[in-house]
């Protein structure tokens, strides 16, 4: 047996938030992962409709460092009709679907669906209790909502905002709740992140996670390119600088967190 406070390798980043599902990587899949073997242990590929999905699950089936995550996103709300969660019950069941995701709140890009958005999530939110799934939260813009929302289902569900942009006292509101925080890109840009850097800073150590949303949201110096899992170390490090404290302790905190949050076995 070994102690549970020590590793059998260096411990390892884990991006928890990765679309490698996405069509910008159908081409070279492989190199990507390469790239990031040396640094990142782990990685989370959420989907964002069945299809996405069940592409997540088909991908992590096939490499030991990924996962899938299962959901459908607020974008996709139009077509919510309940006899989905059938089929998002049947690919939880998949060996390596550890979530509910992404799922969410966006009131930037559909104000007009707000509705049938809230009617998608709370369906989803329901099951993740049910099965006790940790949940993957993306918000836009629709902070209080989804925070009433989550307020319901206090003490039965946990899970992940992830690419925190909301304020301080929304964060505080989170993690009363029982949500880790995930910080991406965002916190390497020089402008418009004050609030966001200021909660990256103030946010508990054993709530923060890593992610980088790829292929979106590249962080500096690549900003405006495909984003990589292999960039994360990036994020960490910035991440670092702006808490003050070494980067190793941003990889054991955020990795510890991550596998703790997920059930990941650790790497
Ligand atoms: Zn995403």
């Amino acid at each position: 047996m070994i102690p549970s406070t020590t590793f059998p390798k260096p411990i390892k980043f884990i991006d928890t938030h990765c679309h490698l599902n996405h069509p910008d990587f159908n081409a070279d899949i492989e190199k990507v992962l390469q790239q990031a073997s040396d640094e990142v242990g782990a990685i989370i590929v959420p989907g964002y409709d069945l299809e996405s999905s069940l592409l997540a699950c088909r991908l992590a089936e096939r490499s030991e460092t990924l996962y899938a995550s299962v959901g459908v996103h607020p974008d996709q709300a139009g077509c919510w009709e309940m006899s989905r969660l059938d089929s998002l019950r049947e690919l939880l069941s998949r060996p390596k679907a550890v979530a509910v995701g992404e799922i969410g709140l966006d009131y930037h890009w559909h104000p007009e669906m707000k509705d049938k958005q809230i009617e998608t999530l709370a369906a989803q939110l329901e099951l993740a209790a049910e099965l006790d799934k940790p949940v993957i939260l993306h918000c836009r813009d629709a902070h209080t909502d989804l925070l009433d929302l989550l307020e319901i289902y206090q003490g039965k569900l946990r899970g992940v905002m992830h690419c925190w942009t909301g304020s301080m006292n929304e964060a505080i509101r989170a993690i009363g709740i029982g949500m880790y925080l995930g910080f991406g890109g965002l916190i390497t840009f020089k402008k418009n992140v004050d609030a966001v850097q200021d909660v990256a800073m103030k946010a508990p150590t054993d709530r923060i996670l890593l992610e980088t949303d790829a292929p979106y949201l590249a962080p500096v110096p690549h900003r405006g390119r495909r984003n990589e899992p292999s960039y994360l170390p990036l994020i960490a490090k910035r991440l670092a600088e702006i808490r003050l404290i070494p980067v190793e302790e941003i990889r054991i905190a955020t990795s510890q967190n991550a596998a703790r949050l997920f059930n990941l076995p650790e790497s």
